[in-house]
Formats: C-alpha cells, structure tokens, sequence
C-alpha cells in the first residue's frame, strides 16, 4: 500500500515548534490587547463569490489560487453553491461585518483573527497551501474616524511594536500609497498608455494586464520585465490633494512616533480592494519569499461586496514566515523544555501510587513525566535524562517512609526529600 502523506503545500507542525507557535500567538493576543481588539472568528470556507468581489477576479488570487468547490445542491430546485476555501481573511471579517450591522454600533471596529488561509500556490520555502495568518481590521462608518491617518499610522506603529515584542530584528517597513479609486483609474490610463508601446516585450500575463488592469503589472516577478517595469511612471504623480495630504498625515504620525519606514513606489499589492496606504514589512533573512506581512487601507471594500460605506484599514502576518524568521535566531535554536521532574517507579506494584504523586505534584504547577514500573532503573534514569531536569525515586521504601530519592541532573547531586517539601524542592532546584 502507498503511504499516505500530508498533501503537497501543506505539513504537520510537531512540537517542539508548535511552541513556537504558541508563543508568537501568545504574544500577538497580548499586544492586540493593549491596544484593545476583540479576537473574531470566521468560517474557513465561503461562497465563492466573496472573494470574486471582494478580493477582485484580476487577481493571481481570485484567478488561479483558490480551492473552490461546488456543493451538492440540498433540493433539485435550488441551484448548487460555489464554496471557496479562504485565501485571505479580511473579505470574511468585512462580510461578518455587514451581516451582524457592526457599523450601526456607531463604533470603530477593531478585530483580530488568528487561523489557516489556503492558496494553491506553487509551494516553495515560507510559502505554502494551507499557511497561517495572524491578522487585524480596524473598520467602521466615516464618522467613528474610520478614514482617518492616524488610524493607519497606529496599526503600522502597532505592527513594528509587535515584531520588537516577538523578538524579530532587522525589519523594514515598506510604504507606499495607491490613492482613492480617482487617481488609480488616472494611473491606470497613464500606465496603460506607457505600457502601449513596451509591452510586447513583456511577459504573456502582463501584456493581458496591460490591457485589463495595467496597475497588475507592477506586481511581476519575471526578471526579463523588471528593467522595463523601472522606467514606468509612478503612481506618487497620479494622487490627488487629498491622498497627498492624508498620506503626509500618515508619515508625520509615523515620524512623530519614530517608526522607521522606507517608500516603495511599485508597491501595488496583490488584492485589488486596496485604496491609499499600502505597506509590507519585509526581512532579509526569508529570502525570495521576503514579506513578514502585508495591508493596507481599503475603504471601498463594504461597498465592493453590498454593505453601508465602511472604510478600513488592516494587516495580514505570515505566521509561517515569523517563525522561519524567528528559528534562524540563535536564541531559538533550542525550543526543547524538559519537565520538572520524572518518576521512576521502582516495579510494578508502585505505578499506581506514582500516578497519585504525579497528580499531586501536577497540581502543585509542576511538569511531570511519569515512568513504568517495568523499566529497568537504568532504563528509567536514561528516559529521565532526556525528558527531566529532575527524576524521583519511588519504591517501597520511599512510599512508606514518605521520604524520597531525588536526583538533579545539572548538578548529579542526589538528595532525599520528604513528601510534602518535593513540589516547592522540584520547583526551586538548590543552585549549580
Ligand atoms: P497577503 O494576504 O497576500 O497580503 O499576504 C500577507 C502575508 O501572508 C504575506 O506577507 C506572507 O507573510 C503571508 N503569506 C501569503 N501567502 C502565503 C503563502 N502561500 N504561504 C505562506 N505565507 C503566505
């Protein structure tokens, strides 16, 4: 029989890494609290139709990267649904948005969500089918304060606190702004027209792009197109007064605050709903795949998918990324935590008071391994080494005169201890 394995573009996550994992989301959680967001979950498959309205059909997303399927029609009258797994959350939040009327509250919402995102992308080192997102919005009517910069510039000073807090160094902030929905269209006319007499020489996908959303075409990674792609005009020359003006606002708070930021004139993003402040913050050390995370401002995106005029602004992480960044740190190159203490029970007859013990000294707070009575003591000291900083000793003796065998390794100092001292003796070992 063919052994079976985890799906192309997808794997298991073992520990020790998952705690990792844990600890970055750990993190994550807290910081979202001072800055006080309210965690939201949304269903992992939608219809279809969301992401092609929200997300938009020019993408590489919409167009070539989601798993979709069709349901089985519940009744030969109704017609079968189109279901998609989610390539992105921020199209479901915006839905969730609109179906539970979150705007009338009157309230700027501030969300975070923490799950898995699927695209079926060709899977290479930090990219993946199924990757992890840990992500936010801060959505709301016009009149919360929704539009306003400084919203975006607190999100932005809220991501460079979070990757200082989790331990990431080294990271650049890359901004750019891509307007209101005016100036793209004036910046698409402008690069449609610039691209009219070069774009033969470009790559099949941006000579289609050049005619149905030139603005794609920045987002190439074919190499033969970048020198072509360097001379095009930049969309700075395309905003309005008042994208200028609210981007400015945007620098200067971040100025204000000491974020560092570099500008980057060809970041378009690849979601179609993005409307003036875009960004990524990047890190060297991920190579190709180098964005930690991306976002931006998308204020028509309610509209874009039937609801009331709710702009926004939010972030997606790589969780996937964070870690591979976070694992090459030397600091992390050890994640294995060894329990406080293992029990060796001395034959078979002491497994069960050893089990007592263990729960005892579990509710005291601590780690423990317990062993089995049928293993030689060598075999027991050997498991412990490996798993504990400590093991304990129990046999006959022991559970009698409630006086026990405790060996720390560190150390090699071994030491009898009476029962109701071993919790806080384990918890606070004697020092090296
Ligand atoms: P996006 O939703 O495309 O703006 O992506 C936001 C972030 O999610 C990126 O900066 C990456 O860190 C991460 N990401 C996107 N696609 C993948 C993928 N296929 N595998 C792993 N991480 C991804």
């Amino acid at each position: 029989m063919t052994t079976l394995k985890a799906v192309r573009g997808t794997r298991d996550l073992l520990p020790p890494e998952t705690a990792l994992w844990n600890r970055i989301e750990t993190t994550a959680r807290a910081v979202f609290a001072r800055y006080n967001f309210g965690e939201i979950r949304t269903p992992i498959f939608e219809d279809t139709s969301l992401f092609a309205r929200g997300v938009g059909e020019e993408t590489d997303i919409v167009s070539k990267e989601m798993f979709t399927w069709e349901d089985r029609a519940r009744a030969q009258s109704e017609k079968p649904q189109m279901l998609t797994l989610r390539p992105e959350n921020t199209a479901g939040v915006v839905r969730a948005y609109i179906e539970h009327k979150l705007g009338e509250t009157g309230q700027l919402q501030k969300l975070f969500y923490i799950g898995p995102q699927f695209r079926r992308e060709r899977p290479q080192k930090g990219r993946y089918r199924q990757f992890f997102q840990i992500g936010a919005e801060v959505i709301g009517p016009p009149s919360a304060g929704s539009e306003s910069p400084l919203r975006d510039a607190e999100v932005l000073e809220m991501l460079a606190s979070l990757l200082d807090e989790l331990g990431i160094t080294g990271w650049t902030l890359e901004l750019n702004s891509v307007g209101s929905p005016a100036d793209r269209a004036r910046y698409n006319d402008t690069l449609r027209a610039a691209l009219e007499p070069v774009k033969a020489k470009m790559c099949v996908d941006c000579q289609r792009r050049a005619e149905t959303n030139p603005l794609r075409v920045l987002d190439c990674k074919v190499p033969a197109d970048q020198p072509i792609i360097a001379t095009l005009p930049v969309i700075a020359d395309s905003l309005d007064d008042d994208s200028k003006t609210h981007f400015a606002a945007v620098t200067a708070a971040l100025d204000a605050a000491g974020v560092p930021y570099t500008r980057n004139h060809r970041l378009v993003r690849g979601l179609d709903y993005y409307t003036r402040t875009t960004f990524e913050f990047t890190h060297g050390g991920l190579g190709a795949q180098n964005a930690l995370l991306g976002g931006g401002r998308y204020d028509g995106l309610s509209e874009a998918i039937g609801g009331p005029k709710a702009p926004g602004i939010g972030f997606a992480m790589g969780e996937d990324r964070l870690v591979l960044t976070l694992l090459a740190q030397e600091s992390n190159q050890n994640l294995t935590v060894k329990a406080d203490a293992f029990i060796a029970p001395l034959g078979e007859s002491l497994n069960a008071p050893a089990l007592a013990l263990a729960r005892e000294l579990r509710r005291a707070g601590l780690t423990i391994e317990l062993g089995d009575g049928s293993f030689r003591l060598k075999k027991s000291f050997e498991a412990a080494d490996k798993t504990a900083r400590a093991i304990v000793i129990l046999g006959e003796d022991e559970l009698k005169s409630g006086i026990l065998t405790v060996k720390t390794f560190a150390t090699g100092v071994q030491t009898k201890v009476p029962r109701a001292e071993l919790a806080s003796s384990l918890a606070n070992p004697a020092p090296e």
